[in-house]
Formats: structure tokens, C-alpha cells, sequence
């Protein structure tokens, strides 16, 4: 299985997890991957289609993804094909062909196609030895992607086994709660699975949150700073995409937009741009994504807090799938939760709902907004967030994240905690935080005058406290359920279930506070300001081990490889990865044998790339 794995993709080593739902398959047992974004789940079923004799049939939802992988796997050396709606009637006709003479190895399809007459047939007289169902968590109706079309799945393959002739069974997914994780047992039906859930960890990516006082000005400064590199940038909504993309146009930086607003071939040509290279910057509203596997993402830059850590997660995990590092950034402004509240009440996909699954689905979405608010607001490591968020509990920081290496300063505010929850009770839980922290910082605003605040016990009670700090209070005191924020329009602070730990001698209420830094390094702290992202975030692997002739040669390997991209018309990520390129510059092979010690170079592209590479090397 190694040797494949070499000769084929150029890796040395599989990665965890790989081995072991390799190992299953290949002993003829059922599996169920449960593997982050870009951990490596195609390769678990590409080598087991190498090593075994016949076709292995992969299912996909989607036609660019079939469309790259195909491309990937001819690359290789790989003889694949895919069938699906993208094609002709006389295209599918020739593919069903050839696959009937058994010259694929791996034939992607869509799911819909398994319950075709062509298939049927084609399928009858197969030597098919293994399926293979990727995004397997469609084959649920609990998740929010379910497609009916993979239900043919379980009956394709059950059709099989009545003739004997039972293919190994195996199912992909990055997401699964136990719902899912069932139903994708059931009603694919796989038979006894070996069920492997990896780390959820992807440790080469930099987590990091900040809370500028200009978006604008921090994502312009962040992409300028990454000039070169590709990165996405997400926004909430189609104007928030088309402004800030206009932004960094005006800049000069070639950005690409993105967003269900445009046409259909608008749409396809800016992504295709940004796919090849040829604008390094895509500005995108969550519309953009699903299926791309452009693999040398460098950052994603969220300009707005989405709307789920379930999203947040999916969306950075885009960066640095070719395991090189890369950057996750938030940019968090206190208005993003209430923001991002109005999109979730006005939902389109909510119309065609009764009031109570409305209230349901509401209530739902707003819990998971308030995780992650609660991620964008936290002082604590990000990475154990996450992951904990996630059901993998850790103790341990990752001092690799934004958090990790600021310098915060701790400090005891179970005080100040005691009186913002006495002016909640004074106020009779019926009021928000922006009149509770006018309250206790003595303010003369309109209302509070009106109101006659003035007069009550703890107005005025934290007058020589920052606001922002005592915002900062309220965070920790909600995250503690000291304080509880109600769901409605004009959320209101109430009692949390523990706030009467506050009364315990014993109980700290912390926060931490960034030390300021000199005045030199530009940096602003203390204030809740979090601003140099290009100090702060270092790179752990990848360019960031290059010396200044190492980078030099990474650009001229890169000019390389966009030339070939070009001649082949693919993606410059599919002829090699920057993670290889890098390793072309660290190793600085001078043969074709050495070549091959390259991390990501196998037989078929050494045949094709080797000598181009080696001559760029020789000659720099
Ligand atoms: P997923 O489908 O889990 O999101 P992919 O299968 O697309 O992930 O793999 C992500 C990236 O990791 C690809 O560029 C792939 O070539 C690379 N990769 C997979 N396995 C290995 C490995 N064992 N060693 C190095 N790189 C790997």
C-alpha cells in the first residue's frame, strides 16, 4: 500500500487514520471515515481501487469535485472517469462504454445515475470491487444537505449481494452527530462498519480572532501583507462581498467575487480564476465553496462572524489542504451577532415552514450563534475551543493560535462581575447591554435619564471602568451562565442559572486583557484591539522554513508550474502542491532520483514535471 501511495501521489507516509480504514477495506470489511476537511479521505479509497482488481465506484454530490479529482487521478497516472449531468447523452454513452471494458479504475458518479437503465447494465456484467460514498452524511435526512438520490446507494449494493457478488462498502463524511452517524449505517447500508473518527485537529492551521476598529483597513493591510498567496475572503452578504472585493481591486490587489447574486457563467469564470491562479483573491459570500479543492489556499479571511462554529470551521478548513501552513483569521465586530441574527429570522429557505418548526429551527440556530460568538469573543486558546466544541475534550493549549500567543494579563473581576449582575436585578431582567453598561458607568444618555436610572443603586457604581471592559465582563459572565442573553428582537440580559457561584468566597471571575506592546512595533492592546496580523501569526511549517534564496526559488518553481498549468489547462495545484514546491526548495534535488525524495512526487509526474523542475533547480 505504501509503494502506491509513492508511486502514485508521491507521499512517504499515510496519514492517521488512513492506514487503519485502508487495512479494513482492503480485508474486505465495510467502513465509515469520519475525517475533518482535508485530512485525506479520497486517498482511502483510491488506494484500496489500486491495490484491488476491478472498478471501484465512487459516489459524489458534486460535479466540480468529480470533475478535479478525475483530473487529479489522470494526472497521476490513475485512468478514471466520471458520469454525471455535466456530461452529453453521447459522452455518457462512450464513458459507459469504456468502463464496460473495464478501463477505469475509478469511476465517479453522481448519485442519481445509479438508478439509470445505462448503469443497470453496465453494473450487471462489472467486475465492481469496492463503492465508495463520499459525503456520505447527503443519505441523511437530519442534516441539512440530504439528497434523496443517495438512497439508491443501499439498493444498488444490496442488488449485488443477491447475485453474490457484494462490493466492500465504504462511506466518507466530515460531519456527524449520532443522528447522522446512524442514519448513514442504516440507510446506506453498510454492514457491520469499522467506524474510525480522526482528530478533529488540523495542525497546521493558525487559528486567530480580532476585533479591529476598521475591517476595511485590517483585511486590506491582511491580504497586502499576503500579496501573492491565495486566500479567500468571506462576507455575510452580497453587498458586504461586492464592497470589500471593490476595496481591494481599488488597491490593486486581482481579487475575484463571488455570490449567488451573479450569473451562473460570471460565477464560474471569477471561481475559475481564482482555481487557476490567475486572480489569487476570491471574495465570496458561504454560496462559495462546497467542492473546491484548490489545495493551496493559504488563508481564509472571515470579514464577518458566520453564523455557526459549524460553518466557521468547514469554511477556514478550506486553507491549507496540502497540509502546508496556513491561516484562519476572524475579524469580530461586537454588531456581528445581532447582524448575523437578522439573516437567521429572515431566512428564505424558512418560508415554506409552519410557525412552530420556524420556532424550532430559530431557537436552534441561535444556540449555535451563540457558540460562536462565544469563540469570537474568548480570550482562551481557540484551537481547544473547537476542538472541545466538537466533542474531542482537551485541556491542553496549542500555543499556535492567535490567543495562545498574545501576551494577556489576567485579571480578577468577580467584583465587577457582582455588580453588573445587581444591576441586571435592579433593572428587573428587562433590559439589554447597552443600557446596563450606561447604567453602571453613570452615563447621561436620553434614556437612562428618561427611564430615571439615576437613581437607582448601581448607577454610577463602575463610572471609572472602560466600557469595552465592562463589556468584556458581561462575555465572561455569560459564558459562565452567570448571565443569560434572551432570543428575542432586542435581546435582553437575565439571570444565568449559576450567578449565585458569585456569592462564593472561593468563586474568580477572570478576563484577560492584552499588555499593551511598545509603541514601535504599531500594535495597539489592551482595549480589546488586536491589530498586526502578520507579527502575530507566524507560519509553523511550510514557506515559513524557506531562507530568502529558498523563497526565491519558490517563486521561479511557481512561474514554472502556472506556465505547464497553462499548457495542460488545469489547475496549477494539480501539477504540485506548494507544500511540494517548498520541498522542492528545502531538498534542492539535482536527479531524478532525488527528485522523487520530493513529498508529493510520484512516478507519473516525475515522468512528465521531473525534468522541467530539475532545470529550474540546476539553474537557480
Ligand atoms: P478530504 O477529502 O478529506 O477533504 P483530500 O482527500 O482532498 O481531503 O486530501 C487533502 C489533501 O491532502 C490532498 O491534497 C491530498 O493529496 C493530501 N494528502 C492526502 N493523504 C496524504 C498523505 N498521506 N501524505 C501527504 N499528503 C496527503
Amino acid at each position: 500500500m505504501k509503494q502506491l501511495l509513492k508511486k502514485y501521489f508521491g507521499y512517504d507516509d499515510f496519514r492517521p487514520g488512513q492506514k487503519k480504514l485502508i487495512d479494513s477495506i482492503m480485508a474486505g470489511r465495510d467502513v465509515l471515515g469520519i475525517m475533518p476537511t482535508g485530512a485525506g479521505k479520497s486517498i482511502c479509497y483510491q488506494i484500496p481501487a489500486l491495490a484491488m482488481d476491478g472498478t471501484a465506484i465512487v459516489v459524489s454530490p458534486l460535479i466540480s469535485l468529480m470533475k478535479d479529482q478525475v483530473t487529479a487521478l489522470n494526472q497521476a497516472g490513475i485512468h478514471a472517469a466520471y458520469i454525471n449531468s455535466s456530461l452529453t447523452e453521447n459522452q455518457i454513452s462512450l464513458a459507459f462504454a469504456n468502463a464496460r471494458q473495464g478501463r477505469y479504475k475509478i469511476i465517479y458518479i453522481a448519485p442519481e445515475r445509479l438508478d439509470t437503465p445505462q448503469f443497470y447494465e453496465y453494473s450487471e456484467m462489472a467486475d465492481i470491487a469496492l463503492v465508495a460514498v463520499d459525503e456520505a452524511h447527503c443519505v441523511s435526512q437530519w442534516g441539512q444537505d440530504f439528497r434523496p438520490g443517495y438512497l439508491n446507494v443501499a439498493a444498488f449494493v444490496a442488488r449485488l449481494d443477491e447475485k453474490g457478488r457484494r462490493p466492500v462498502l465504504c462511506a466518507f463524511t466530515a460531519t456527524a452527530t449520532k443522528e447522522v452517524k446512524d442514519d448513514m449505517v442504516c440507510m446506506l447500508g453498510l454492514k457491520d462498519p469499522n467506524v474510525l473518527v480522526t482528530g478533529f485537529d488540523r495542525e497546521n492551521l493558525y487559528f486567530a480572532v480580532q476585533r479591529p476598529k476598521d475591517k476595511m483597513k485590517a483585511a486590506l493591510g491582511y491580504v497586502m501583507s499576503h500579496a501573492g498567496e491565495s486566500g479567500i475572503v468571506y462576507c455575510n452578504t452580497r453587498a458586504g462581498v461586492e464592497e470589500v472585493c471593490d476595496m481591494l481591486v481599488e488597491h490593486g490587489i486581482p481579487a475575484a467575487r463571488y455570490h449567488a447574486g451573479m450569473s451562473n457563467e460570471e460565477r464560474m469564470e471569477n471561481q475559475d480564476d481564482f482555481i487557476f491562479d490567475r486572480k489569487p483573491v476570491i471574495v465570496a459570500t458561504n454560496a462559495f465553496g462546497m467542492g473546491i479543492d484548490k489545495s493551496n489556499v493559504r488563508y481564509v479571511l472571515h470579514f464577518n462572524m458566520p453564523q455557526s462554529m459549524e460553518n466557521y470551521y468547514q469554511e477556514a478548513g478550506r486553507a491549507g489542504r496540502d497540509g502546508g501552513a496556513a491561516q484562519c483569521l476572524l475579524l469580530y465586530a461586537p454588531k456581528d451577532p445581532a447582524t448575523n441574527r437578522f439573516l437567521l429570522e429572515n431566512k428564505e429557505s424558512k418560508k415554506e415552514m409552519t410557525e412552530d418548526e420556524r420556532k424550532e429551527i430559530l431557537e436552534r440556530d441561535l444556540q449555535r450563534l451563540k457558540v460562536m460568538t462565544f469563540y469570537s469573543t474568548t480570550k482562551e486558546c481557540l484551537r481547544k475551543y473547537i476542538l472541545n466544541y466538537f466533542g474531542e475534550t482537551t485541556h491542553m493549549d496549542c500555543h499556535n493560535c492567535g490567543n495562545c500567543d498574545a501576551d494577556f494579563e489576567k485579571h480578577d473581576v468577580t467584583e465587577l462581575g457582582r455588580q453588573v449582575v445587581n444591576c441586571v436585578y435592579e433593572m428587573r431582567q428587562r433590559f439589554g447591554i447597552n443600557i446596563i453598561v450606561g447604567v453602571l458607568r453613570g452615563s447621561k444618555n436620553a434614556k437612562i435619564v428618561r427611564y430615571g436610572f439615576e437613581s437607582l443603586k448601581t448607577y454610577g457604581k463602575l463610572a471609572d471602568y472602560a466600557e469595552s471592559t465592562l463589556r468584556q465582563v458581561i462575555d465572561a459572565l455569560l459564558q459562565e451562565d452567570m448571565l443569560i442573553q434572551t432570543a428575542d428582537r432586542y435581546p435582553v440580559l437575565c439571570l444565568g442559572k449559576s450567578y449565585e457561584k458569585l456569592k462564593d468566597e472561593q468563586f474568580q471571575l477572570t478576563i484577560k486583557t492584552e499588555v499593551r506592546k511598545s509603541a514601535e512595533s504599531g500594535e495597539t492592546a489592551g482595549n480589546g484591539e488586536r491589530a498586526g496580523a502578520k507579527g502575530k501569526i507566524k507560519g509553523a511549517l511550510g514557506k515559513g522554513a524557506l531562507d530568502d534564496a529558498g523563497f526565491a526559488l519558490f517563486e521561479k518553481l511557481r512561474q514554472k508550474r502556472l506556465a505547464l498549468a497553462k499548457e495542460e489547462r488545469v489547475p496549477p495545484y494539480i501539477v504540485f502542491s506548494d507544500k511540494t514546491l517548498v520541498d522542492m526548495c528545502l531538498k534542492r534535488p539535482q536527479t531524478k532520483e532525488e527528485m522523487l525524495e520530493v513529498s508529493g512526487v510520484g512516478a507519473s509526474k516525475l515522468e512528465k514535471y521531473g525534468e522541467a523542475f530539475l532545470q529550474v533547480i540546476k539553474g537557480a
